[in-house]
């Protein structure tokens, strides 16, 4: 009997350890998990982008939307785990798994997808960037980040981070996830952002270049003792700005931290027409 059991358990890639390099954090908590599930809005059409599945407690919920799911993931052993754990569904074909680094897929073939993830940290920044600023957009995003940083999306106060992401869709705090519903436990909360709407709409419409908005909202942020329009005086030229500062009836003294995306688009769009 003894031996028996050993032999099964060889044939089962039945756990493993989390590993730090890899940013393995993984989700305990059903309501967390059903929440993000819940605004990813899926229906049976959608098609759905996991990444980082881990030992697949998203991927679990998010098929039974019967949608269909990519999840794309790093390490070979949760690959060799989940193989095991959704032999049923990657073989009637609702779920693909793919083995590899995310951030090395330059394009992305799916038609109008939604990302849900629950990433390492340190590949938040490089992803959003990533999957907002390509040509081919996701419909949505539903990710779990440090606290902080979903704080810092949609404080009032504006940064660069909040009027980036903002540039391409709406983001919307949902809910704080304490570290307690990690294991292992990070050293901070997170929280599960939702970024709806997105598209290139605010550049198209505007006619304004991606590129020198960002060099233009870089520079507004560069000093931060600094006003926005001496800020800005590194880019365009300073009669320039006091006309459009004039013409909107901008104050002498807003930094850019109290700019929201609608002034942007018109403080951008302006320097590019005079
Ligand atoms: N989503 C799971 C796992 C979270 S841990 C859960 O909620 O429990 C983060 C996962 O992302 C790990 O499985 C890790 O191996 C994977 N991962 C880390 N870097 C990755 C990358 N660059 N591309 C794809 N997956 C990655």
């Amino acid at each position: 009997m003894k031996n028996l059991k050993k032999n099964s358990a060889n044939n089962f890639q039945s756990d493993f350890k989390a590993k730090k390099s890899l940013g393995q954090n993984f989700l305990h908590a059903p309501q967390v998990i059903s929440a993000m599930v819940h605004a990813g809005e899926i229906s049976k059409e959608s098609t759905v982008l996991e990444i980082g599945p881990g030992k697949g407690v998203l991927t679990e919920k998010l098929l039974l939307t019967e949608a269909n799911i990519i999840a794309i993931e790093k390490d070979d052993r949760a690959i060799s785990f989940l193989k095991e754990k959704f032999d049923k569904e990657i073989k009637n074909g609702k779920l693909k798994l793919i083995h590899g680094d995310i951030l090395e897929f330059d394009e992305i073939e799916l038609e109008k997808y939604i990302i849900i993830a629950n990433i390492p940290y340190y590949i938040t920044g490089e992803f959003m960037r990533k999957f907002l600023e390509t040509e081919n957009q996701p419909e949505r995003i539903v990710v779990t980040l440090q606290k902080e940083v979903a704080k810092r999306i949609v404080d009032k106060k504006e940064s660069i981070l909040s009027i980036s992401v903002k540039a391409y869709g709406n983001p919307r705090y949902l809910m704080t996830v304490p570290k307690k519903f990690f294991r292992p436990m990070p050293n901070v909360d997170s929280a599960v952002l939702i970024i709806d709407n997105i598209s290139k709409k605010f550049f198209t419409d505007s006619k304004i270049d991606e590129k020198s908005f960002f060099e233009i909202l870089k520079a507004g942020f560069a000093h931060k003792r600094k006003v926005l329009i001496r800020n800005l005086e590194e880019k365009i030229p300073k009669k320039t700005l006091e006309m459009i500062w004039g013409r909107e009836g901008i104050s002498k003294n807003i930094r850019a931290e109290n700019v929201t995306l609608e002034m942007w688009k018109r403080i951008v769009g302006e320097s590019f027409l005079s």
